[in-house]
């Protein structure tokens, strides 16, 4: 009975807040109920758990990742248009893929695919520092001053082909990548730290799958989660790698 009063009421909370968000955008105040409704019901209610990746979605501002006409749809349960023909992923891709990696305040991690910068910003409330790549000039552009306007000063945004990963700053504690190759970057493999973990979609749009790689004592373990649809990981030359 209880059960049932608290859906139908989270049910008439989100039509309320879509119908007025459509007439006019919400203001902060209702912005963070959509993030508390998000959380709870797209994430938690699904089954992701860890307590830190919650939080870190409730805290971060998603809505100021995407572009200023799919605002008000920031909080809903799908990916949008962040232009250029990429989007930012849906809010429960990014939890489950976040959780799955088991993030640690100690470690590293590198993204592969920064779009709009939201998944480096949560991944930066629950690591000491990020390092994320992106392909396309205009949107490392943008995400790098966004990222840095809000103040995080633990993200470090590289434009360039996220398949060679960045060797520099390797090796990495977690890697999480947000498009899809045709097969695992070997760069990435080597790029892994002893006891790391890689989360990847990899295959060709409507067969691809979530791959998460284990390196224990030097030998990386393959497992799929579940079959995804991301963007294509592509070449400097537009093609796909
Ligand atoms: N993590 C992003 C989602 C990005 S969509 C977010 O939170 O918004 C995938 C991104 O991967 C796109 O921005 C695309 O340009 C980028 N991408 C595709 N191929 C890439 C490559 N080889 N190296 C780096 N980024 C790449």
């Amino acid at each position: 009975m209880i059960k049932q009063f608290i859906v139908i009421f989270c049910l008439c909370v989100c039509s309320f807040l879509s119908v007025h968000c459509i007439a006019s955008e919400p203001d902060e105040k209702e912005y963070t109920l959509l993030r508390q409704v998000m959380v709870e019901y797209q994430i938690r209610k699904r089954g992701v758990t860890h307590q830190r990746v919650l939080e870190a979605l409730e805290k971060v501002h998603r809505h100021l990742f995407v572009p200023e006409k799919y605002r008000s749809q920031a909080y809903n349960d799908y990916p949008l248009p962040i232009g250029e023909d990429q989007t930012i992923s849906q809010p429960y891709i990014v939890a489950l893929m976040t959780e799955i990696l088991n993030p640690n305040p100690k470690k590293t991690v590198l993204e592969i695919g920064t779009g709009s910068g939201y998944q480096a910003a949560v991944l930066a409330e629950l690591y000491k520092e990020v390092y994320t790549v992106e392909i396309i000039d205009i949107l490392g552009k943008r995400s790098k001053k966004l990222l840095s306007e809000l103040g995080y000063q633990n993200i470090h945004v590289k434009i360039g082909d996220g398949y060679q990963g960045w060797k520099e700053h390797s090796p990495f504690d977690a890697i999480i990548v947000t498009c899809a190759p045709s097969h695992i970057p070997e760069p990435l493999k080597e790029q892994l730290a002893e006891g790391g973990k890689m989360i990847i979609p990899v295959g060709e749009a409507h067969n691809q799958k979530l791959v998460l790689l284990v390196k224990e004592n030097g030998i990386i373990r393959e497992k799929e989660v579940i079959p995804v649809l991301f963007v294509p990981m592509i070449r400097e030359n537009g093609k796909i790698h």
